[in-house]
C-alpha cells in the first residue's frame, strides 16, 4: 500500500509541476513574437522607395516619441500610388508624396515607403500631450481599407509584428501606439467653435489588442487640459465603453448620431466626399449646403470617402457598374461586395461572384459590376431571351453579356433575334 501511495504521490507532484511549467510558458509562447517570426517578417517587407515622388525633401527625424496608425480609406494601388507620388489638394496643389513609412495591404503584405529615419508628412495638424506636429515626432502606418470596415487578420498580425520591432528599435511603451484619428485636430468649423479632435476618424476601427498591444491612455490629455474640445464620437471609441466599435461596418450610413462629419471628418463638404441618398441620389459634399443643407440629409444616406472619379460615378445610373481608377468593390457594392449576388465582369473577360472575391483592393480597373443578380443563363438555339428572362427581357433591369464582353441592358437591344449564340443572361432577384 505504501508503494503505491509513494508513487501516486510522485504521480501528482509531476502533474502538478507540469501545470505550474504550462501555466508560465503558454503566455510568452502565444502572445510574443518569437526572433524568427520577427525576421521572416522583416525579410518580407517589400521595398517602395524607388517609388517615392524625387521632389519629396528627406529630414531626418530628431526624436521617435509615437507611431500613428492610419487607414488608407482606399484601394491598395491608390495607396501606394498616393503615398509615394502625393495626392492633389481641393486647392489644386499637390503634394510631394512620402506620406507614410508602411503601408499593409489586406493580405498583410507590408511595404516599406520611406526609410523611416526620415519625417513622413502623414499626420497634418496634430497634437498630442501638449506637442504638435506630431509628424516630426512619430513613424507612420497605413492600413489599406476604410475606418468603416473591419481591419483583416492578415493586416493585424503583421501591424503586430511591425510594431514590435519598431518598440524595439525607439524604446516605445503600448502607450506610444496612437491612432491618426486621436492625434489629428481641427481649427473651429460648424459643429465645434474651438479647436477640436474629429478632424480625421483615421484607423477609429482598430481594435489595439487585436495587434497585441496592452492598455493605452484611458483619456485625450490634450481634451483634458482644455486645450482642445472632444469629439462625442470618437471619446466613446476611443475612452468610453467602446460599444461603438461592434458597428464599426454600418458607420459610412448617416443616421442620428452619425453625421456627415462623424463619417467623413474634415472632408464633409469636399468634392471626393459622395453621398448616397435612399432613394439612389449622388450628391459631392460641394453640393450639399447649396442643394440639400446639411441638417437635411436624409437617414441611411451612405457616406463615400476619397471618390476621386465622382463624376463618373454620378454619370453611372444603371444597374451596371463600372469601378474606376483608384476605387474598391467596397465603395460601389459596400457589404454586398461578397456576396454569391453580386456579380464581376473582369476585363480579362472573366466572370466572377462577389463569393469568390478574396481582396476587394486588387479588382482591375473597369471592373464592372452588377449587385442583387442571379445567373448567368445561356441563349442557344432553342432557349431565348424570352424563354429566359420571360416578359421582363426587354427591361433595364435584366442584363445580357454578350460573346465579345459586352454589357447591355434589355432596354438597350435593338433586335433579340440577333443576339449571339453563346449571350448570358444576369436576372435581377427582386
Ligand atoms: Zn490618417
Amino acid at each position: 500500500m505504501n508503494g503505491f501511495k509513494k508513487f501516486d504521490d510522485y504521480r501528482i507532484k509531476f502533474v502538478v509541476s507540469l501545470f505550474v511549467i504550462l501555466f508560465f510558458l503558454i503566455p510568452s509562447v502565444s502572445t510574443a513574437a518569437t526572433k524568427a517570426d520577427l525576421a521572416k517578417f522583416q525579410r518580407s517587407i517589400v521595398d517602395y522607395r524607388r517609388q517615392l515622388n524625387p521632389r519629396f525633401k528627406k529630414i531626418r527625424r530628431a526624436k521617435t516619441s509615437y507611431i500613428i496608425v492610419h487607414t488608407s480609406e482606399l484601394g491598395l494601388n491608390s495607396t501606394l500610388r498616393v503615398i509615394s507620388k502625393g495626392k492633389r489638394l481641393p486647392s489644386g496643389r499637390r503634394t510631394r508624396g512620402g506620406h507614410t513609412h508602411y503601408v499593409i495591404a489586406r493580405d498583410g503584405r507590408t511595404y516599406r515607403m520611406l526609410d523611416r529615419r526620415y519625417q513622413a508628412d502623414h499626420a497634418g495638424r496634430s497634437m498630442w500631450n501638449g506637442e504638435t506636429n506630431i509628424s516630426k515626432i512619430s513613424i507612420g502606418i497605413e492600413l489599406v481599407g476604410n475606418h468603416y470596415n473591419p481591419i483583416t487578420r492578415d493586416q493585424y498580425r503583421s501591424i503586430g509584428l511591425l510594431i514590435d520591432i519598431l518598440q524595439g528599435v525607439y524604446k516605445l511603451s503600448d502607450r506610444a501606439v496612437l491612432t491618426h484619428s486621436q492625434v489629428a485636430y481641427g481649427y473651429p468649423n460648424r459643429w465645434f467653435k474651438k479647436n477640436h479632435r474629429g478632424r480625421k476618424r483615421c484607423a477609429k476601427n482598430f481594435i489595439r489588442s487585436k495587434a497585441g498591444l496592452g492598455p493605452t491612455w484611458a483619456y485625450d490629455p490634450d481634451v483634458r487640459a482644455r486645450r482642445l474640445s472632444a469629439d462625442p464620437q470618437l471619446a466613446d471609441v476611443f475612452y468610453g465603453r467602446q460599444k461603438l466599435r461592434a458597428k464599426a461596418d454600418e458607420a459610412n450610413i448617416i443616421s442620428k448620431s452619425n453625421t456627415a462629419w462623424s463619417i467623413a471628418g474634415e472632408d464633409y463638404d469636399q468634392r471626393i466626399t459622395v453621398y448616397k441618398f435612399p432613394n439612389g441620389r449622388l450628391y459631392t459634399g460641394d453640393q450639399i449646403s447649396d442643394k440639400i443643407g446639411w441638417n437635411r440629409i436624409p437617414a441611411n444616406t451612405i457616406v463615400l470617402l476619397n471618390q476621386e472619379t465622382a463624376i463618373e460615378v454620378k454619370r453611372d445610373k444603371g444597374p451596371i457598374k463600372t469601378i474606376p481608377v483608384g476605387r474598391s468593390a467596397w465603395s460601389l457594392a459596400g457589404k454586398a461586395y461578397n456576396r454569391k449576388t453580386t456579380i464581376y465582369f473582369l476585363p480579362s473577360g472573366r466572370i466572377k461572384h462577389g463569393s469568390t472575391i478574396s481582396n476587394w483592393a486588387d479588382l482591375p480597373v473597369r471592373t464592372k459590376i452588377i449587385i442583387g443578380y442571379r445567373g448567368p443563363f445561356k441563349i442557344k438555339k432553342d432557349r431565348s431571351a424570352y424563354h429566359i428572362a420571360g416578359v421582363k427581357f426587354r427591361d433595364r433591369k435584366t442584363i445580357y453579356y454578350l460573346p465579345t464582353q459586352k454589357l447591355l441592358a434589355g432596354n438597350n437591344i435593338k433586335n433579340f433575334s440577333k443576339l449571339p449564340r453563346g449571350t448570358l443572361i444576369f436576372l435581377p432577384i427582386s
